[in-house]
């Protein structure tokens, strides 16, 4: 195989590397979303809860001064029995004078049950809303959670039929050279094998010296770039749009 060949080989392999990794950060972007799926939904039903918590603290009061009322009219009825009994002007006017109290205060009860109604049906129209809201979210999320389903699917799909392909172009470099492109790919951020356009490296974007550029439009040499390392090729040299006279 001509080194043209292998660099063509290795400048694929660079494309397919590129795409798996762009298939794995997808793939691994994939739980975070559904944990803010979840989150998302776990709010708006958060919210609903405490409404309806809200809306129990208010039934519970409303029984309450339900009952407060109830046990006073009963007392204020035993004490209005009771005047008749009374002999003494001093004792009635301060049983009178009680049970006035007593009506007083069921009335002003009276009145804080009214707001405390009013209060529910406001409450009970928000959670409503939110339950409405919730219900909205919980179809959003499950339709996109199915959405994520598939594209985890398809990311294995993709996965596997890159891996397919890199295994195909490993085998058209030797060993050594495919080390040297491993090597490079790590510590240079995953891009090994980079073009050269207008005398310049695009992966560091330096010049390269006019005597390599020369090398490079030969294609019959693996080069690396003095500046950062990598491997570097010419298009043009490399894929040529008319075969070159050999
Ligand atoms: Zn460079």
């Amino acid at each position: 195989m001509s080194l043209r060949e292998k660099l063509k080989a290795l400048e694929e392999l660079q494309q397919v590397d590129i795409e798996l990794a762009e298939v794995k950060a997808e793939a691994e972007a994939v739980p975070r979303r559904r944990s803010e799926i979840e989150a998302d939904v776990a709010v708006a039903r958060k919210a609903w809860e405490a409404e309806q918590d809200r809306l129990a603290g208010i039934e519970r009061e409303k029984r309450s001064q339900e009952q407060t009322v109830a046990a006073e009219r009963d007392k204020v009825k035993k004490w209005e029995g009771r005047l008749a009994e009374i002999r003494t002007p001093r004792e009635y006017a301060a049983l009178s004078r009680e049970i006035d109290i007593a009506r007083k205060t069921n009335e002003s009860v009276g009145e804080q049950t009214k707001l405390l109604t009013v209060q529910a049906e406001e409450v009970a129209r928000s959670i409503e809303a939110l339950q409405e809201r919730l219900d909205e979210k919980e179809s959003g999320a499950q339709e996109e959670l199915e959405g994520l389903v598939l594209r985890e699917a398809e990311f294995a799909r993709r996965a596997v039929a890159l891996n397919a392909r890199r295994a195909e172009l490993a085998t058209r470099v030797e060993p050594a050279i495919l080390q040297r492109y491993e090597n490079i790919r790590k510590r240079r951020g995953g891009i090994a094998v980079t073009q050269v356009t207008g005398g310049t490296c695009r992966g560091c974007n330096r010049q390269i010296p006019p005597q390599m550029a020369i090398i490079l439009v030969r294609a019959n040499s693996i080069e690396n770039c003095p500046n950062c390392n990598r491997i570097i090729y010419v298009p043009e040299a490399v894929s040529p749009a008319t075969p070159p006279a050999a």
